[in-house]
Formats: structure tokens, sequence, C-alpha cells
């Protein structure tokens, strides 16, 4: 390796005038032989022979040892000995060869040059033993004189020389290598120059102490327009200013030549490297006081790094772009999740509390008004709600899109107490519209213990159970909600599968005649056992599939085995006989469940008089005008309607009479209520006499006692469905219990 070698563009090296790049400079550091022997008078005419000698114009410091084991110690403590003149015969016959194994296997030193020297002529070693242990030469004392001793030497230095240098630059590669895979990982420009730094004055076994600077992206720019983004050192407090600021005019005129000229330039105690960047990243160059002159081999090994570091620098800068990319939401140019997530999680790391909170705000009219106006209008709803977030969160806070129309804020936890509902959905001055539908959740940072995925899919969650429970407005966290939300998340997972999986069963409950006890229908109930195999109750994962729309498929399943269950009835010589399944407001609400519906019947060849649709009394009144629209379509085609639950919702009494229905439920609660006593007329009472009235049949449900089934037919009321009667079963049972009733006539 040369300094002169040919060397890429980035790593011209520019010398200081004062200095000739021709030929090394000297070298006042001297050369150090170990001679090892146990006769003093050799040791004596050896120095003799070499008081005048010199290397390279470098003198020699000559250590002695009278021991094998003197000579160890001064070889584990004294680094750079260069050459060992060794005597064979020492203590024992074969301590010499004994320290040689010493010095190459145990120190593992494969650099010093050894030469074997002995007084007795037929004590050789073998040639293979020379050979394997690396001895350079061997020689009778007396041979050794004056000159031959001084061209031994120097033959010796000579090669040792040659060998230190390749041992230091297959280090330095090492040394390179290491850095490269230091920096490898670093993705942000500042991590990545203070450690480069680092590594750089490894290499040169120098304290770190330098800066890195990088141009500005404009081409035009001057170089004082640079900025510091990373030092060490003294220079430490100068990171993000301009190059001009740097106080130590040495120091900055330095570095704005090397980025003047774009090269390298070298001073007697310090390197100045150039990186050019490449053609979307700016030129950037790296000073470092190394207090000392750097030799040749160093020289290369910071050619070669600089090249390593250039491509690196040249990564991170195209790193901050795609964090651009990454991080931004491109509609909105606001930050967008992963940014959110990122600066959440500097906050949740942080050490002890930081007093910040997070909104979580969903536009639930995005979803509709999208679908319903078009992408163009709910692009514009997203800008605008985006903006107004701003005017209400302005800076420090942050206001991040997070997906769809849903937001969050991120900032100090009072800026964060104004209740985003109300004043999102009150009239903006701006825009005259107010935003419909909004709902937020907000996390205090301090009482929260996860991660930042954790935290933001928290209050998602929290989103999800507030409409879930058919909330709205604002929820703040409480780790028992989020309990009881983790506890909802996983179930909603495990009944995702389910459904999947075609795991949903359903039960048969009958549904009797009071005048003669016999089985005029059935109800249809969904049934769910646990991956844990324990039955989960329908009254817990129904409300969990009406949140998350699972209902839609779950119920299509309800409905195609209650058609298998009417084809086996059918079978059974009970063709007459029909089953009623529950129908959520989701299902009805989808516009072509009246279609598929139909389609499913005719599929089983079955009539829609069969297939009885069951609504709570709640869905038909939450949209009267569509759920009416709907029964009426059902009606019209053949499907017979009830109204179940009927009666927890007073106030449709007085819609009742013009819905579309064939039956109404009367909900258990007011069975229940029977034989209480009272004097005033029930409520199973006005709810009989209304059917009678409007000309739709009445069913009890929950008939537990013969009490209540006398009463209820007492009443006027004929059909009933409880556990009196009957349980849900599984089909098989449903039609043996058929079968039975039939045979007893
Ligand atoms: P529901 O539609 O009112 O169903 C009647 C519920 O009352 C059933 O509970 C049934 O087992 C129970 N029951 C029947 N007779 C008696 C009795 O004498 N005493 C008492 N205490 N209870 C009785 P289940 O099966 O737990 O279902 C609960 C609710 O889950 C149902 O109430 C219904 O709202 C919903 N559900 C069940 N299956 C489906 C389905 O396939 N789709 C939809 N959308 N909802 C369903
Ligand atoms: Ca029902
Ligand atoms: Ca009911």
């Amino acid at each position: 390796m040369s300094g002169n070698a040919r060397q890429g563009g980035d790593a011209m090296w520019a010398f200081e005038p004062e200095r000739s790049g021709d030929h090394d400079p000297p070298s006042v550091v001297p050369f150090t032989v170990l001679s090892v022997d146990d006769d003093a008078a050799f040791q004596q005419s050896l120095r003799l022979a070499l008081h005048d000698f010199r290397f390279q114009g470098a003198p020699l410091r000559l250590l002695t040892a009278t021991s094998a084991a003197e000579a160890e110690q001064l070889l584990a403590t004294t680094p750079g000995i260069s050459a060992i003149l060794l005597d064979v015969v020492m203590e024992t016959d074969d301590a010499g060869l004994r320290l040689v194994r010493a010095v190459r296997e145990e120190l593992g030193d494969h650099e010093v040059r050894i030469i074997l020297v002995t007084g007795q002529p037929g004590v050789a070693p073998m040639p293979q033993a020379l050979d394997r242990l690396d001895i350079s030469e061997y020689w009778l004392k007396t041979d050794l004189h004056r000159e031959r001793l001084q061209g031994v030497l120097t033959g010796n230095l000579r090669t040792w020389r040659e060998i230190n240098a390749l041992g230091r630059a297959k280090r330095g590669l090492q040394q390179i290598v290491h850095a490269g895979r230091q920096l490898a990982g670093l993705r942000d420009l500042g991590d990545f120059s203070r450690r480069m730094l680092l590594e750089l004055a490894e290499l040169l076994q120098v304290p770190p102490e330098g800066l890195v600077c990088v141009r500005a992206e404009r081409r035009d720019a001057p170089a004082t327009e640079a900025r510091v983004v990373g030092a060490a050192g003294r220079f430490a407090g100068l990171v993000m200013r301009r190059l001009d600021e740097v106080d130590e005019p040495g120091v900055r005129d330095l570095l704005l030549r090397a980025l003047g000229s774009g090269t390298p330039v070298e001073t007697p105690a310090s390197q100045v490297l150039f990186f050019e960047g490449d053609a979307t990243s700016p030129a950037a160059a790296v000073y470092l006081a190394t207090g000392r002159q750097v030799d040749a081999e160093e020289r290369e090994l910071l050619r070669v790094f600089a090249t390593h570091a250039n491509a690196g620098m040249v990564n991170v800068d195209l790193a901050a772009r795609l964090d651009e990319v990454a991080y931004h939401d491109s509609l909105l140019g606001i930050p967008n999740g992963n940014a959110l997530q990122r600066e959440l999680q500097r906050h949740l790391d942080g050490p002890g509390p930081s007093g910040q909170a997070m909104l979580v705000v969903d536009l639930g009219q995005y979803a509709h008004g999208s679908l319903a106006l078009g992408p163009e209008q709910g692009d514009l709803l997203l800008r605008r709600m985006a903006q107004r977030l701003r005017q209400l969160y302005p800076s420090p806070c942050m206001v991040a899109r997070l997906h769809e129309g849903t937001f969050a804020v991120l900032g100090p936890a009072p800026l964060l107490a104004t209740d985003p509902v109300v004043a999102l959905e009150s009239v903006d001055h701006d825009h005259a519209l107010p935003f419909l539908g909004v709902d937020a959740a907000r996390i205090g940072l301090d009482g929260y213990h996860g991660s930042a995925r954790e935290a933001t899919a928290a209050g998602l969650l929290m989103l999800r159970g507030l409409r879930a429970g058919g909330g709205h407005g604002v929820v703040d966290y409480s780790p028992e909600g989020e309990r009881d939300n983790r506890r909802r998340f996983l179930e909603s997972r495990a009944l995702h599968r389910a459904v999947a999986e075609g795991a949903i069963r359903i039960e048969l409950q009958a549904q009797v005649s009071l005048e003669d006890g016999h089985v005029v229908g059935a109800e249809a109930l969904a049934r769910w056992t646990g991956e844990d195999g324990t039955e989960v109750p329908p009254g817990r994962f129904i409300p969990i599939a009406e949140a998350t729309g699972l209902i839609v498929p779950l119920g299509t399943q309800v409905i195609e085995q209650a058609c298998q269950a009417l084809r086996a009835a059918s079978a059974a010589g009970f063709g007459d006989l029909p089953i009623a399944v529950n129908v959520s407001p989701l299902q009805l609400r989808r516009g072509e469940f009246v279609e598929e519906l139909v389609a499913i019947v005719e599929r089983h060849g079955l009539s829609p008089r069969r297939l009885e649709v069951e609504i709570t009394e709640g869905a038909v009144m939450t949209d009267y005008q569509a759920g009416r629209e709907v029964l009426a379509r059902l009606r019209r085609i053949g499907f017979p309607v009830a109204v179940d639950d009927f009666g927890t919702g007073y106030s449709s009494l007085r819609y009742v009479h013009s819905l579309p229905v064939s039956r109404l439920k009367l909900d258990r609660c007011f069975t229940a209520e029977i034989g209480g006593g009272g004097s005033e007329r029930s409520v199973a009472d006005m709810i009989i006499a209304l059917g009678r009235r409007l000309g739709v049949d009445v069913l009890a449900e929950g008939v537990e006692t013969p009490m209540q089934a006398e009463w209820l037919r007492a009443h006027g009321c004929h059909c009933a469905q409880g556990w009196l009667f009957a349980r849900p079963e599984p089909l098989e049972a449903f039609l043996q219990r058929l079968r039975a009733r039939a045979a007893r006539g």
C-alpha cells in the first residue's frame, strides 16, 4: 500500500503546502529489539555492536532479558517489539524454543521477527521447527560480527515493517467493516455522523474530536452555509450550527477548503475527509483532530473508510427522504400514524411522567359520506377535519391521521381537555358546516403502561366499545375499561374464526299452542362453543358480532341452518312448521338482504311462509321509515315478521299499528310479572289487547310456570315459548319432540 496509489475522486488527498506528499515524513519513533541471553558478555558486545545502528533513519532501542521468564514478562508488557535476538540454551536446553512457542502461540504475536543465536555448534533445531514457529534465522554467536549483525537486523526489521503494516491494514480493514456494521442501522444523520467520528477516531487510535458538516441542499449555496450535523469532543456543542459559526478559524477554513475543492485535506495534526454525496445527496466533510501525522497505511485506510462512509451518508440521506414518505400523510400533509406512534413511544419511553395525553378522534360521517358522495367529497371532508383539529389543538400538539376518518392528537394533557366532539359538532365559522358523528377517546399517557401501538389500539377499541354500546361523545381511558375492551377484542377475533370456520350452530326452541300444547313453530337461536370448550352465551357474542359487523355472515349462516332444519322437519312429516330467525338491524339495513333471503329459501325449495323474521322493536324504531319499507317488502313476499322483545320500548306503541308485522313477541319480563298480584292492568294484558285490536298474533316469551301459561291462555294469548314447554335444543332432539307430540296426537 502506498499513499501515492491512484485513488478515486473522493480521495484525492490534498496536502498542506508546507509538507510535500512525495515521501514519508522522518519517523523519530525508535525500533525496539529485545535480546534474550543469560550470557552477560554477549549482551555487552551486542550493545557495543549496535550503539550507532539506525534503520531507515530511526534509532534502536535495545531491551535485554537474561532468562526466558523475564523475556516473556517484557514481551507481554512492551508493545511494538520488532525483533528478538534469542539464545537457544538458557535455564534449560530448550528454554529458548519454549519462549518462541509462548510468543507465537500464547501471546499471539506473529509479527515479531525472531533470530536464534547459540554459542554451541550442533544444537540447531530442526528446520521444520524453525519454519513452524516462524523463526527467521539461526546464527552461531561467533559468526555474528558487527557488520553481519547489523545486516541481519536490517533485513529482519524491514520484514517486520512489512508484516506489521499488513497487520495494521488488516486490523484497520476489520475496523472499517466493524464501523460499517455500526453505521448501517443508523437512519438519523446526527446519529450516523457522531458514530462515524467515533469509528474514525478508533481507526486512527486517537481521541474522538471532530465534526461533520453537510452542504446546504441548494447546489449553488455557498459552502459557508453548510451545517454541522454531528460533532464529538470539544466540538460537541456545535451540532446544527452553520459552518461559518464554527469559532475555530483553522478548523472552519479546512472544512471550507474540503467542501470548496471537493477533496480531502491533511495537516500534520488533522484529517479532513470529503464525501461527494450523489445526485440527490449533498456533499459533506469530516474534520478529525489527529494530533499527529498519519502514515501511508493509515492514509489508505482513510480512503477506504471514506468510500464506505460516503455510501452510508447517501443511504442515511435517502433514509431521511424515505422518512418523509413513511411518516407523512400525503393527502393531508400532516403526520401519519407511524409518525404519531414514534412520537408517542418517545413519550412513553421517557423517564418520569411526560404530562402528555392522546386523543383518538373518529369522524363517523366519513365512511358513509365518502361512499355516498364520492371520494372527492370524502377528501374534502378530511381536509376540513385536519384543519379544524389543528385549529383546536395548535402546536405543541401534534395532529396526525391514523387511517380513513380517524385522527389522533398528541399533546400536553391540559391542552387536550377541550371536548373535541362538542367543538367539532358545533357550527364552524369558516365553513358553516358541522362535523357529524364525531367520537373521541382520550388517554392520559402518565397513567398508561403499554407501548405506543397498544395505546393507539386501546384508543380505537375504546371508540368501538363506545359505539357498540350505542354511546356517543368522548370516552376516557381507564384500565378496567381497557381490560373489558381487550377481552372483547380477543373474543371478537375468536368469533371471527368461528364464523369463518362455520362453527356457529343453531338450537331450536319450540313454540307451542296454549290451547292444545301442540308445537306450532320454533325459534332458531345461535350457539357458539368457544375455543376453550365453554359455551359463550349469545347475550355476549351477539353484541360483539353486531359491533364488528360479523353479524352479517353469522346471520346468513343461521338462516342457512334454519332452512336445513325446515327441510329436515318437512322430511319428518312436518311440512307446515315455521321457524323464526333473529335478524339484527345491521343485516336488515343492507340493501341486498331481502334478495338474499329470497335466494336462500328458493335454493332450499321452501315457501317464504315458513321462515319468520324476528326483529327487535328497537331495531325497527331507530330507522322507522327504512325499517318499515323492508318489513313491508318481506311481508309482500310472504315472510312472516315478528317484533321481538315487544313492550320494552314504550314510545313505539303508537307506531305499531302502522308496522307491517304479523306477530308481536311479548318480552319475557312481562311474562315474569304475571301473577304478581297487582290489581291494575298488567303490560301483558295491554299488549294482548293491542294485538287483538291490530289483528296480529301475540306470542308470550319466557313462560316458565303452568300458572303463567294458564293466565295467558285465559287472557287470549294463543302462543307461547318457554322453559315450561321446551328449552332450546339441537335439531335431532327437536325433531324427536315433534314425533313424540304427533304420536300422542
Ligand atoms: P331472544 O331472541 O329474545 O331469544 C330468546 C331468549 O330467551 C333465548 O336466549 C332463550 O334461550 C331464552 N329463553 C327461552 N325460554 C326461556 C324461559 O322460559 N326463561 C328464560 N329465562 N329464558 C328463556 P338466548 O338463546 O340466550 O338468546 C339470547 C338473545 O340472543 C336472543 O334473545 C336474541 O336476541 C339473541 N340471539 C340469539 N340468536 C341470535 C341470532 O341468530 N341472531 C341474532 N341477531 N340474535 C340472536
Ligand atoms: Ca328472538
Ligand atoms: Ca325475545
